[in-house]
């Protein structure tokens, strides 16, 4: 049977409960009146205090008691409660006290109103907790993130500064400028060829140079600047007070100095250079990101200059960049958008007429811009290394092409395409290569690669290795625009090259001007010993043509024989009319 108790005696069963639980808690209780005598303390708070002397309780007062560190934390806390008295409103508060053992805590209290059934505050209750360990665990915490931040701002190979860290220097110094007035000069400096040295000598070496890059960098700036770690082989540097862009350009050309004296990494004697990107603050922009852009696009300009070079930032240098950067961005879109092409210009052996082989020569049509020559899109494809996914298009529609032509050919017509610096060195590309010829199932051997002399002029390793695998299996290789380029011509003997291209400037040229006849003359017999085949590009007439034959060159290219021309035209090309007796040309 369920018996109703009455809510009175209920309560009163409940007290002692209640009173066990509250002089159990852990936390100090107090209750005030509004006089700000206390009312009532739990055991906790006595047996911190000790006896309750100090508190004023009816009849006590703190201030006698003399112990003033517990006075002022009560003191503190009673100004609270009156203030709860007047408002009516609960607040929290944190303390630091002073215990009688000598330990120094720190409480939260909250101090809470207790109305009456008149909506007066009655009394006002603190309760106070202990937060030590919590406090003592945020500062940990605290220290923990500062010194994570500190490591986020640290490069941890040189111990320098790194980007984020820079950024915030930059900024700093841009603001002091707008207060105070004056300059400053940021610097980017790249390690040129940094990537080749690395490959060659291993990354501990590429690191062990970073350090002394970065050590070098130290001293040479001193206390006139900031220098940093951006990434890679890339460093800022912040030069504190500059007078103008002269001397901005004088410090960079220093620092490039003081790198290039030869560095001792671990058994060798290495020197490099450096490029430099100059931009001043606020003249160019008070603006660290936007300062940070243009000090690259310098760099981007210095790049090519090659050993030591520092350009400082210019409008039209921004202009240009953005023009390129517009460039690479509706190359990219064209690459997507399927707007690339390939024709095919056939190549003639001079003696018959017969096409033996085709040029694939990448076309640009852009909907609104129409026809792009090569001339103009290519070197923006290999700047960006955009080429890397040009060329792959360019040679898979090329082996495509050499499948049809050749499936059921005797003598098979050799396709040549143009391979760029920029994806030889790329170290993927026999793989690429690889992966072509199989998918498309082209044999190697219909298949010629046209290099121009650039790739030669570093006497690159992964180059010429990676040269030695594609003629093993059997892919010919040519030098395009032979005699234009800067290398020495030790390469030739070194390296598996078939064919040499004569340049049509020397082939255009010999129409008028004899020399030009004798340089072609020279690099035929030079070929005929080497035991390479001798291709001459551009030939626009019949005299140039029988004079090529004379010569003992053996294969000729050029709008006097064919325009390049689509794979379908050619085709038709190559199933009927392929001699000179058939097109009416007569050398003998
Ligand atoms: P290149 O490899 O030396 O190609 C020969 C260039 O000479 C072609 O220009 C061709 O149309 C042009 N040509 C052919 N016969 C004559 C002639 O009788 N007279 C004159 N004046 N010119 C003639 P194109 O197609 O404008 O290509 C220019 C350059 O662009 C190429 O020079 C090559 O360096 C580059 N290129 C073209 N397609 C590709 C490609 O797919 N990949 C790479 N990496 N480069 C390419
Ligand atoms: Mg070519
Ligand atoms: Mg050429």
């Amino acid at each position: 049977m369920n018996v109703k108790r009455a809510p009175d005696r209920v309560q009163a069963d409940r007290e002692p409960l209640f009173q066990t639980m509250i002089e159990s808690l852990p936390d100090l209780l107090i209750r005030y009146e509004p006089d700000g005598r206390v009312q009532y303390v739990n055991r906790s708070l006595t047996e911190l205090f000790g006896e309750l002397r100090e508190i004023p309780t009816r009849g006590g007062n703190a201030a006698e008691d003399g112990r003033q560190a517990e006075s002022a934390y009560h003191r503190t806390v009673r100004a609270q409660a009156s203030w709860v008295f007047q408002t009516g409103r609960a607040v929290t508060i944190e303390q630091p006290l002073e215990r009688p053992a000598g330990d120094k805590v720190v409480q939260e209290i909250r101090l809470v109103p207790e109305f009456g059934a008149d909506g007066q505050v009655k009394t006002v209750l603190a309760i106070a907790r202990n937060m030590t360990p919590w406090k003592a665990a945020e500062q940990h915490l605290r220290a923990k993130e500062r010194e994570l931040e500190e490591l986020a701002c640290k490069d941890s190979l040189t111990g320098l500064a790194n980007r984020i860290a820079f950024q915030r220097e930059l900024r700093q110094r841009l603001e002091h400028l707008s207060g105070h007035g004056g300059r400053i000069a940021l610097l980017t400096l790249g390690i040129d060829r940094f990537k080749a040295v690395n490959d060659t000598l291993g990354h501990c070496c590429g690191d062990q140079m970073l350090k002394e890059c970065a050590s070098r960098l130290v001293a040479s700036v001193g206390d006139k600047g900031y220098v940093a770690r951006l990434g890679g082989d890339e460093f800022g540097v912040i030069l504190f007070h500059v007078a103008d862009r002269c001397e901005a350009l004088e410090t960079a050309h220093a620092l490039a100095r003081d790198i290039s004296r030869p560095m001792r990494i671990g058994t060798n004697n290495i020197s490099i250079s450096t490029s430099l990107g100059v931009a001043i603050g606020p003249d160019d922009s008070a603006d660290e990101d936007e300062l940070v852009r243009f000090s690259d696009i310098a760099l981007y300009e210095a790049k090519p200059l090659g050993r030591n070079a520092a350009c400082s930032f210019s409008c039209e240098m921004r202009d240009r960049f953005e023009k390129r950067f517009e460039a690479e961005r509706l190359i990219a879109e064209g690459i997507t958008l399927n707007q690339f092409s390939v024709v095919f210009q056939p190549k003639v052996e001079l003696a018959t007429g017969e096409i033996i082989g085709a040029e694939a020569l990448c076309r640009w049509r852009h909907p609104q811009l129409g026809m792009i020559s090569p001339e103009d899109f290519i070197p923006v494809a290999e700047e960006t290394g955009l080429i890397l996914d040009l060329g792959k298009l360019v040679l898979t529609k090329a082996c495509q092409f050499a499948v049809i032509c050749n499936s059921k050919r005797m003598l098979p017509i050799l396709i040549a395409v143009n391979v760029s610096a920029r994806q030889l060195a790329f170290e993927g590309f026999t793989g690429t290569l690889a992966d072509c010829l199989h998918q498309t199932g082209c044999k190697a051997e219909w298949l010629e690669l046209e290099l121009t002399e650039s790739n030669f002029l570093d006497d690159d390793q992964a180059i010429i290795r990676s040269m030695k695998a594609m003629s093993a299996s059997g892919i010919r290789l040519s030098i395009d625009d032979f005699g234009t380029g800067y290398s020495s011509l030790s390469y030739l003997s070194r390296l598996p090259v078939n064919t040499l291209k004569i340049d049509k400037a020397f082939t255009c040229g010999m129409k008028t001007d004899p020399r030009q006849e004798v340089l072609v003359r020279a690099i035929i017999t030079m070929a005929q010993g080497l035991g390479m085949l001798t291709v001459a590009e551009g030939i626009e007439n019949e005299d140039v043509a029988k004079k090529l034959l004379m010569m003992g060159c053996d294969t000729g290219q050029g709008f006097y024989f064919h325009k390049p021309l689509s794979a379908e035209v050619l085709l038709e090309e190559l199933r009927g009319r392929c001699s000179f007796e058939e097109l009416g040309i007569s050398f003998r």
